[in-house]
């Protein structure tokens, strides 16, 4: 497996490989590789054999006050696990090497990247959307795959890949989630026992939620009424529990449809986690009586 940490020479290794006659994916990341990454990583081989995983903090979607310089960074580890995992190239790139002196376009985002976590991480969306289009760029024609853990980002990145004409195939993965229901997050790391405790309320309030879909309901306030009480109660502060539609992200009709998304974003001491399902797809992250 190689490691490369310049641009160039990354974009070299993908083009070597297509020219060999691979299909080549990527793996976008932040590092800090749990099963959930791993899953992507998986999905991403079923369809391609050739992926390559970036490990890159970046910057641009931290807010000023956000957890950019405490991220959690494990390089080491991240490299034996994609090793094992058979990923045929690592990009770890330094930040001048994504960002040189002198660099300042940015991919503006639309209304895709308006709700939900863009209300309150206003420079976010922006951030990813511009170092993904900078890994495309480098990538060239591929697969790449996210996780629907970040069910926004997925949609933003994909909306911005049919806008761009961008030769990239999106593929979203679904959630991995620890036996109890708390889904994977590298954040996570940052929980006391306490706040992981008082964080499986949001997976027990999706679950809920699940089950009063697939029961028939269909009134928006009847959903999220119980689901933002329950991660109320738990949480030391909610962002928001909100039904959205699953594909364009605008608010719902005043009747439910066969398909939407339920998004929560909520802290537990200082850690910030997000979960969602989209109800009539997804099963309950809970089984019942858990
Ligand atoms: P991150 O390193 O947190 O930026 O995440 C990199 C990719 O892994 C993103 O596409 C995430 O959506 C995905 N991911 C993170 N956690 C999970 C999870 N628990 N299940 C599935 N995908 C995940």
């Amino acid at each position: 497996m190689q490691l490369v940490r310049e641009p160039e020479a990354y974009r070299r290794a993908c083009d070597a490989a297509r020219a060999a006659g691979h299909r080549v994916a990527i793996v976008p990341t932040m590092g800090a590789l749990h099963a959930g990454h791993m899953a992507l990583v998986e999905a991403a081989r079923a369809r391609a054999d050739w992926v390559a995983l970036s490990v890159f903090v970046n910057p641009t979607q931290f807010g000023p006050n956000e957890d950019f310089e405490r991220y959690p960074r494990t390089l080491e580890a991240d490299v034996a696990r994609c090793e094992a995992a058979g990923v045929a190239l690592v990009y770890a790139p330094p930040r001048e090497a994504m960002y040189p002196a002198g660099e300042e376009t940015r991919v503006r985002v639309g209304a895709t990247a308006a709700p939900l976590c863009g209300r309150f991480r206003p420079v976010h969306f922006e951030g990813v959307t511009t170092v993904v289009a900078k890994l495309f760029a480098l990538t060239g024609p591929c697969l790449a795959a996210f996780g629907r853990k970040d069910y926004q980002q997925l949609r933003v990145i994909t909306r911005m890949t049919t806008d761009l004409f961008l030769p990239v195939e999106i593929l979203g993965v679904p959630i991995v989630r620890e036996p109890d229901g708390l889904a994977l997050s590298s954040r996570n790391a940052y929980l006391s026992a306490d706040d992981r405790a008082r964080g499986l309320s949001i997976a027990r309030a999706l679950s809920a939620a699940v089950r009063r879909f697939d029961a028939g309901e269909r009134d928006p306030e009847a959903i999220v009424r119980p689901a933002l009480a329950a991660v109320r109660a738990a949480a030391s502060s909610v962002d928001y529990v909100e039904l959205v539609d699953a594909d364009t992200l605008a608010p719902p009709p005043a009747r439910l449809g066969a398909r939407v998304l339920l998004a929560v974003a909520a802290r537990f001491g200082a850690t910030r986690l997000i979960d969602n399902v989209v109800l009539g797809e997804d099963g309950p992250p809970l089984a019942a009586g858990a």
